[in-house]
């Protein structure tokens, strides 16, 4: 086999997190800038403007350039290959979002410095959590106004239950930002608001006391700042490399996305912190990416990127080896050696075919409907499968109504497809068969998505009434009948496809009733 350690070890493969609003469009723009990815800034930027109507799956997806068929962005920066992976927000959060940190060896979480941490990062925060990847905290907008800096540093720590550690420190913020401060350099680098910080950027290297701070920051600020310092490295966390890879401490960077400030000193030592691809469980024990031959996960799918040829794109994870275009692997799942040609890249807007990619890329193939969510591929004589793909809780629910029941099959068949897929889940009550469907999403976009594509594609129209649950949990324990157990009356008991039994709830509150009055149960967010 031939030797592939250095391209592969020069891979950083990560998810960007955030709320929305929170400035990860903004930041992910201005990394690609660094990699010469992209020459015209606002080019991601495109796909905000022109909000569509939900009209045409094909549409949605021309429309949204980047963030609907895109996976992973690509480019180059200081000898190092960088896949950013994209996580849609916004009202195309799905379960995709949460799928596409399964393929990440890390993840940085922007927060706005005015707003903390908000929900949407709250709940992919979790997943970074639950796969024990390093997270690298971006607090942005310092230019404005911002919250208590400690305030913030302690909100992560309480609300997300991970230490900090400050790898700069902001010099004030909003009309008052003078810049940051690197604790380990003990460089301050000047923020100049009348250049948007683009251009003239002043970097002076001056123990904290030094007089000619007091002119570059202002005395004042000089003071505040190294009291604050002190106050910084009496309190919190201390450095700890193992800590930060197993994900249970955050190197935190303060900076500005919008006028660029902070975010290239962030790049760097990020690239220098985070992980190269990270080896895999698989049911043969660990895979080690430089030690092996080809292997892959789908961890997506996308489906009807051109409508005329009802065609999907597979997006796999690379974890071991080498791939080359038309390879013949082994589907394991599907028990069958294939050919993999025609794989695509994304590098900013473009898609192109590529040659070669290594652990650590992501690649898009195309999949004339073989593939599923989680399934391995790996080189011909080898058979082993990487562990499987959660399946993420939904948080909105709907009964499906069939229009014209006549349809009854195409309609079953569609809804039962699209479910494979992975694009909705759904349910029926536990004592019922198939005549009442519940369809649960992730996002409310799908399903706009669902009643789209049962019409186009399967000329089945339905109606969906909404229906109140938010919270689903899967029951752990294998001896409980779900039947004997006690719930809310708001709480209602369902099975998915493979018959496992769920419980839905209106809030929170019905949760814990249902733990209080069962003892011994189990509730898990994550399906297996
Ligand atoms: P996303 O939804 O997380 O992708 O957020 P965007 O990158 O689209 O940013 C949301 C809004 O915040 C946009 O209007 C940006 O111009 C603005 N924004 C992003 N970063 C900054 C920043 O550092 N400072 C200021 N003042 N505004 C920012």
């Amino acid at each position: 086999m031939e030797d592939y350690t250095n391209e592969i070890n020069r891979r950083k493969t990560f998810a960007i997190i955030s709320h929305p609003d929170a400035g990860k469009t903004t930041l992910t723009e201005k990394l690609l800038l660094f990699g010469g990815a992209i020459n015209l800034a606002g080019s991601v930027k495109a796909k905000k403007t022109n909000r569509h109507a939900v009209s045409d799956w094909m549409e949605i997806e021309k429309k949204r350039g980047i963030s609907v068929t895109s996976s992973a962005m690509q480019f180059d920066y200081d000898g190092y290959c960088i896949n950013i992976l994209d996580t849609p927000g916004h009202e195309d959060f799905s379960e995709d979002t949460y799928r596409t940190l399964m393929a990440a060896d890390s993840a940085v979480m922007v927060i706005d410095a005015a707003k903390g941490v908000e929900k949407q990062t709250e709940k992919l925060f979790k997943v970074c959590v639950m796969r024990n990847i390093p997270i690298f905290t971006f607090i942005n907008k310092l230019d404005r106004e911002s919250k208590d800096i400690f305030e913030l540093m302690d909100e992560i720590e309480t609300v997300l239950g991970i230490q900090t550690y400050a790898m700069n420190w902001p010099i004030g913020s909003g009309k008052n930002f003078r810049g940051i401060y690197d604790r380990n350099t003990k460089h301050i680098t000047r923020f100049y608001a009348a250049n948007n910080g683009q251009k003239l950027v002043a970097s002076v290297e001056a123990d904290l006391g030094d007089p000619c701070l007091d002119e570059l920051i202002g005395q004042q600020n000089h003071e505040i700042l190294i009291d604050e310092i002190a106050l910084l490295d009496g309190a919190s966390s201390e450095f700890d490399m193992e800590q930060i890879l197993n994900g249970k401490l955050t190197p935190v960077f303060f900076g500005s996305a919008l006028t660029n400030f902070g975010v290239e000193t962030f790049l760097k030592q990020f690239l220098a912190m985070s992980p190269t691809p990270l080896p895999r469980e698989s049911s043969e024990g660990k895979i080690i990416p430089t030690e092996n031959e080809f292997s892959a996960f789908v961890f997506k799918i996308q489906a009807n990127m051109n409508k005329a040829h009802r065609d999907r794109i597979a997006f796999m994870r690379i974890c071991s080896g080498k791939y080359t275009a038309g390879m013949e692997v082994n589907h394991v799942q599907g028990n069958k050696i294939i050919r993999l040609s025609h794989s695509q890249q994304l590098m900013a807007q473009e898609r192109h075919i590529i040659e070669e990619a290594y652990a650590g890329d992501i690649i898009g193939v195309f999949d004339p409907g073989i593939f599923s969510i989680g399934d391995t591929l790996c080189s011909k004589d080898r058979n082993f499968v990487y562990e499987g793909i959660p399946t993420f809780a939904p948080e909105h629910f709907a009964k499906v109504r069939q229009v014209d029941t006549m349809k009854r099959k195409q309609f079953l068949k569609g809804v039962t497809q699209i479910a494979q897929e992975g694009a909705i889940q759904i349910f029926q009550s536990y004592n019922t068969g198939m005549e009442e469907i519940i369809v649960g999403v992730v996002g409310t976009l799908q399903f706009d998505v669902l009643k789209f594509r049962l019409e186009s594609e399967y000329g089945a129209e339905i109606r969906l009434e909404p229906l109140p649950y938010e919270h689903i949990r899967w029951i752990e324990n294998e001896d409980i009948d779900i039947q004997d157990l006690s719930v809310s009356s708001d709480t209602k008991k369902i099975k998915d496809l493979k018959g496992n039994p769920l419980l839905i709830f209106v809030n929170s509150w019905s949760i814990q009733t249902a733990l209080d009055r069962n003892k011994g149960l189990r509730l898990s967010e994550f399906g297996k």
